[in-house]
């Protein structure tokens, strides 16, 4: 069949039970047709589009019948638009000719191949009539306000009849579906229809008589679905039968959905066992810690189904002793999927994007779907495993769509996402084929967490080119974070905003540090005596420290550029500095990275041929990974820690260097890009603007010669900030600003003081 129905009223209105079985009914037949028919123009319709909750429309009809195109392709159903186009005087000749006309707004939304205005009825005058006529155009007046001046004979009838014979549906398997005079020309086409509940008197009169047309009790979808029942369509007991229960609830009252596990899984002697992680950073205790005290929880991770291990094993406990009630609810994977799901895809496409190296980024579709079917099964999970009203705690880019499929299996959980990279603004996220898909499903969120406020505000301007959206809290963002000091800093950011009827509390999180990590690298004994060889053999050496994953949004070769021309630009630092490099390999299969590996080998090799001496070697260079006990060592010894990414959601590690020296009572000095999440955030910090090669190689200089003095005051600042703001408040905070966007939702609708609810 077809169901080919008015938007704004009809499809769009009803109760939100309604709503969701209607648009559940749809999806779950492939054989219905969904044709929109709507006043609005195209571009009015477009957002809509990017709700996966609303079935996507094979056909939209819009600007009241004088535009007609695919759902997907949005191109125009051709021979029908060309005829339409052919009866169009154009609109500049319609403002023209009712210039004169007093009375009339031009209504300011998009529009095409008609012109609409704002009038009282008195102003539709026969005056008003003749221009039209004179310019072989219809006007139309609807709902006591919309005056739409129409190529004449065009109408949302019309054109949808036209839509029914060029693709040969038998009539009889249409139904239409409106609320106001507007939709009046679709019920005169014999077809058979609904005027849904609270539809505008003039039409329910001009159709009451009319064998075919049922007006239903229910507004919106719940007329869709009485008339539906009414007319036999899908038999009588289809609408029941057919459409998928909603998931039945778990027992999870929090459901942390992260692409790890809390643990490790290992094979020794053929045999798969569970270990807690060697050497953790933060956050997985900390997200564990909300598990403590008896909170019934799950953990969604993945896991390789391998056929050979035995049957897979879908739910395992996590440590009882300590978590009494939080189990693991793994997502089965196949290898080949999460290669594509983690190592290819979200690397590949996503990663550069979102650190705005999309040139560098490569889109498949075949990917994307791949990326679907993971989030499809994380969101089925996580929906099986939560409580009623739960919270679901989703994490990252990784897992961007399941937002949206969870929403629709369960629309009672209150959805908390954190985001744990950059977000860049639209001019970049735009690339993305899939943004409208993306952002769709992050506006079912109830919380969206970013590190800082640029983040968050970025994600506000994307959003804002997705759909029509009110910002309806903001906060200043000093004295916390950075305003105008550096590139990622904000003086405002959003904090609420209102899609449609839903409200959205987004927050900046910068994530912390467990200090406790440091102090026991620091009370290590073998940790000791490796700071104590480290001395002897730097003596005489200042050491200027990089750590970063090999990766090009690190500005690794921009940094290696600046320390030669640094050493070019004062030979009295030669002999005296050295810079100690520790870069960790992608893991196996990352190709993407294979070409920075090489370009960086081979500038290594360019500095220390140009620059060494007997005894003394410019730059030592560690292509491994370092444990985090060792990298303490390195952290404690560093007079100068060198960050300087060209982007970078946060930057744990110039967190752990003011920790590190902070707790030794040291004077290091941290010089970070301004492009770093946490220079927004760090203040004591040298910032530096990594794309300038000058001013890396400058700041890097003016660290070193630093007053001890300056650089004590500096570090005490930044050692204060990473104290205060640790990990535990970073989760607390979190969890806080979630609880309380729940105990809202959960809150029963009051009445205001003289208004009924309905
Ligand atoms: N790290 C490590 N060994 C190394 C290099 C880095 O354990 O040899 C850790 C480091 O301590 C830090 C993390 O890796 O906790 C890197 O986090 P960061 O936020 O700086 O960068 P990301 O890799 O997330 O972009």
């Amino acid at each position: 069949m077809l169901l080919a129905t008015d938007l704004d009223g009809t499809f769009l209105a009803g109760d939100p039970e309604s709503r969701l079985k209607l648009y559940q009914l749809i999806s779950a037949h492939p054989d219905i047709q969904l044709a929109f028919v709507t006043g609005r123009g195209l571009e009015s319709v477009i957002p809509l589009l990017s709700d996966p909750t609303i079935p996507e429309p094979d056909y939209i009809i819009c600007d009241v019948g004088c535009t007609v195109v695919h759902g997907e392709s949005r191109q125009a159903v051709q021979p029908i638009q060309g005829s339409i186009d052919a009866l169009w005087p154009g609109a500049q000749t319609i403002e023209a000719a009712l210039e004169s006309i007093e009375g009339l707004q031009r209504q300011e939304v998009p529009q095409e191949r008609r012109v609409s205005y704002f009038c009282e009825r008195s102003a539709v005058t026969d005056e008003l009539v003749a221009i039209g006529e004179s310019l072989n155009c219809d006007v139309l007046f609807s709902a006591g306000k919309y005056l739409d001046f129409l190529p004449r004979g065009v109408n949302k009838g019309r054109t949808l009849i036209q839509l029914v014979e060029h693709l040969g549906i038998d009539p009889e398997l249409v139904m239409v579906a409106g609320d106001t005079l507007n939709d009046l020309s679709m019920y005169q086409q014999g077809f058979k229809g609904v005027c849904v509940g609270e539809s505008e008197r003039e039409l329910l009169e001009q159709t009451e008589h009319q064998a075919r047309i049922y007006h239903a009790e229910r507004p919106g979808c719940g007329g869709i679905l009485e008339a539906f029942e009414h007319f036999g369509f899908l038999g009588h007991a289809g609408i029941e039968a057919e459409v998928p229960d909603n998931v039945k609830s778990g027992k999870s009252d929090l459901v942390m959905v992260y692409h790890r596990l809390p643990y490790e899984e290992v094979v020794e002697n053929g045999e798969l066992i569970r270990r807690r992680p060697k050497s953790p950073n933060g956050i997985i205790p900390t997200l564990l810690s909300f598990f403590a005290g008896g909170t019934s929880g799950a953990w969604v991770a993945w896991s390789i189904d391998d056929p050979e291990q035995g049957p897979f094993q879908t739910h395992t406990d996590v440590d009882t002793s300590r978590y009494e009630k939080l189990v693991a609810a793994r997502v089965p994977l196949s290898k080949s999927d999460v290669d594509i799901f983690y190592k290819k895809f979200s690397k590949e496409a996503f990663w550069p994007t979102l650190h705005t190296f999309w040139e560098r980024a490569s889109f498949r579709d075949e990917h994307w779907q791949v990326f679907l079917k993971v989030n499809r099964l994380f969101a089925e999970r996580a929906a099986q495993e939560a409580a009623e009203n739960a919270v679901v705690w989703i994490h990252d880019y990784n897992l961007w769509m399941v937002p949206a499929y969870l929403r629709e299996l369960r629309p009672d959980v209150t959805i908390a996402f954190f985001h744990h990279t950059y977000f860049p603004s639209a001019d970049v996220f735009n690339v993305l084929p899939w943004r409208r898909d993306i952002i769709g499903s992050l506006l079912h969120c109830d919380y969206i967490g970013f590190h800082i406020p640029r983040q968050a505000e970025n994600f506000v301007d994307v959003a804002r080119g997705v759909t029509p959206l009110e910002v309806t809290e903001k906060q200043s963002c000093a004295p916390r974070y950075l305003t105008y000091g550096c590139a990622v800093g904000l003086d405002e950011m959003s904090t609420e905003i209102k899609v449609n009827d839903r409200r959205i509390g987004l927050g900046a999180h910068p994530v912390g540090l467990d200090l406790n990590r440091v102090k026991s690298a620091l009370a290590n004994t073998d940790i000791q005596a490796r700071m104590e060889s480290l001395r002897e053999e730097l003596s005489g050496t200042r050491m200027v420290l990089s750590v970063e994953r090999l990766d090009f949004t690190k500005g690794i070769i921009e940094k290696l550029d600046a320390y030669e021309r640094m050493l070019n630009e004062h030979p009295e630092l030669l002999g005296k500095v050295t810079l100690l490099m520790v870069c960790v390999p992608a893991a196996e299969g990352m190709t993407i990275y294979e070409e920075l590996q090489s370009q960086i080998e081979q500038t290594v090799g360019r500095i220390n041929g140009r620059f060494s001496r007997v005894g003394w070697t410019p730059l030592q260079f560690f292509f491994r990974s370092l444990p985090f006990e060792e990298l303490v060592a390195y952290y404690a010894m560093a007079d100068v820690m060198w960050i300087t990414p060209l982007r970078d959601g946060l930057n744990l590690v110039a967190k752990e260097y003011v920790a590190t020296q902070g707790l030794t009572d040291g004077s290091g000095v941290l010089v970070l890009s301004e492009f770093a999440g946490a220079a927004a955030e760090l203040r004591g910090a040298i910032l530096a603007n990594p794309h300038h090669p000058q001013e890396l190689a400058d700041t890097c200089y003016y660290a070193l010669a630093m007053s001890r003095s300056e650089a004590r005051d500096r570090l005490s600042e930044a050692y204060e900030i990473v104290c205060r703001y640790d990990i535990a408040l970073w989760g607390q905070e979190f969890v806080d600003a979630v609880t309380h966007r729940r105990d809202q939702r959960l809150q029963p609708v009051t009445a205001l003081p003289g208004c009924a609810v309905a």
